[in-house]
């Protein structure tokens, strides 16, 4: 036997970007179905530094103006979220726990009078400012530091809290999915080039027919394969690797800053994230994880202890564990440089592929998607008893991923 579920739209994916919007056109009245291949949260977005970004990084890279825009605006719309007092269509985060309340910047020791002129110029003012010793975070308040240090308005965010607080109450709307030959999911299509239906089968073997109005397509990296099996071309994806270094230690105070180095991509950016035993976990991204990438874990683990005594000297690591992690940044494939500043989203037939390219822009992107189903006369049911057969497996919620990774012995 096969049932019908008509939804008005049909998010899959359920990373940052997926989980936002879904919680978003929930709560607007839109009948919203989110399906994810493994766990919420899971991809590149547990796996994120976790920074909303307002965009004061890409002004050093020459990338973004003072006219730059969206990602300027995304430090508040999270921060009213994460307050409770968001937008009325945006999610209330305030279970999500929030690591800090600002990035910094620093530089390790004279970083000369362009780059002290440049943060002092109107461009940047009220984004960064610069810190007296007294203004210091801890971790910096120390006599071996000699540098200068600037606060970004920028939050560092737990992510899997934050997931958690965005699937609040809408886990019976999330369907667990396989798309493999054997699997509980099929994408079938019609002549004209649309989605016709997502055919899906339950554990106790009946089939459901889901037919949206829409489909996002917001499976971060995924996103390529199901554009391939859908016959779709055009856009087109790329990955930009990286190789992260985690390092577990007992120095008692936390990081959170990029360090200036002596191009326009930050030397190291460093957050800190705590274990289960009170520990923290040190994530090491920014240049060395891109240059990093080239380099056995090895190599790159030797690489990461020089720079963190170069870097941090009162910081003693030598009983430290360390690790790293591969991953990749998924982003639409474009020939001119990135513009890191605003989500991409685009429509393809009864679709809209979307890659939010930074964890900060989740709000952006759903705004786009929210305006392209408005531009299409595509409005809420509104229909409150809407909801899909029981008989399907549920994403579970990603852990984060430190979080018992020394212990278990999964560091090499
Ligand atoms: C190391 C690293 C650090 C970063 N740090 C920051 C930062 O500090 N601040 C910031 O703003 N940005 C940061 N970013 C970028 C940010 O993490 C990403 O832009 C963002 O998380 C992408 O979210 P997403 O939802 O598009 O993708 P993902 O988080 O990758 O989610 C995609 C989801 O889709 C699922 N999926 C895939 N295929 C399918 C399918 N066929 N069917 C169903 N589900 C599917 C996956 O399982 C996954 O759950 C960082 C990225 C990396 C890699």
């Amino acid at each position: 036997m096969s049932q019908t579920v008509e939804a008005d739209v049909v998010v899959i994916g359920g990373g940052i970007a997926g989980l936002w919007l879904f919680r978003t056109l929930n709560t607007l009245g839109y009948r919203t179905l989110l399906l994810e291949q493994d766990s919420l949260g899971g991809g590149q977005t547990i796996k994120s530094q976790g920074i909303v970004h307002g965009g004061t990084k890409y002004t050093l890279t020459g990338q973004l103006t003072n006219a730059s825009q969206a990602i300027a605006g995304m430090p508040e719309r999270w921060r009213n979220a994460l307050a409770g007092k968001g937008e009325e269509r945006d999610p209330d985060l305030r279970s999500a726990r929030i690591l800090s309340e600002y990035h910094y910047l620093w530089s390790p020791g004279d970083i000369g009078s362009r780059m002290t002129s440049f943060f002092a110029s109107k461009a940047l003012r009220g984004r960064v400012d610069a810190l007296t010793k007294e203004q210091f975070p801890a971790i910096f308040k120390h006599n071996g530091f000699r540098g200068k240090v600037y606060q970004l308005n920028e939050i560092v965010l737990d992510i899997a809290t934050v997931t958690q607080a965005l699937v609040n109450g809408l886990k019976d709307k999330t369907i667990k999915v396989d798309w493999s030959e054997q699997g509980n999911a099929r994408l079938n299509k019609d002549s004209q080039g649309n989605i016709d239906s997502i055919e899906l089968t339950e554990a106790n073997g009946e089939n459901v027919l889901l037919k949206a109005s829409r489909y996002v397509l917001a499976s971060g990296e995924g996103t390529e394969a199901l554009l391939n099996t859908w016959g779709i071309n055009d856009p087109k994806m790329q990955v930009r690797p990286l190789q992260m270094v985690m390092v577990r230690h007992d120095h008692p105070e936390p990081i959170y800053a990029h360090c200036l180095g002596t191009t326009p991509l930050p030397r190291i950016t460093v957050t800190s994230h705590p274990d289960n035993d009170g520990k923290w976990v040190w994530y090491l991204g920014g240049g060395i994880a891109e240059d990093g990438v080239k380099q056995s874990a090895e190599a790159l683990i030797a690489t990461a202890k020089k720079e963190m005594k170069a870097l941090l000297p009162w910081v003693d690591l030598d009983q430290a564990e360390w690790d790293t992690l591969r991953v990749n940044r998924a982003e639409p494939k474009q020939n001119r440089l990135l513009r890191p500043d605003a989500a991409f989203c685009q429509p393809v037939a009864n679709g809209i592929v979307t890659w939010p390219t930074k964890l900060a822009l989740a709000p952006n992107l759903s705004d786009e998607v929210i305006r392209l189903l408005q531009e299409d006369n595509i409005r809420p049911a509104g229909d409150e008893n809407f909801s899909i057969p029981e008989g399907f497996s549920r994403p579970e919620i990603c852990p984060n991923f430190w979080q018992g990774h020394f212990e278990e012995g999964k560091a090499s």
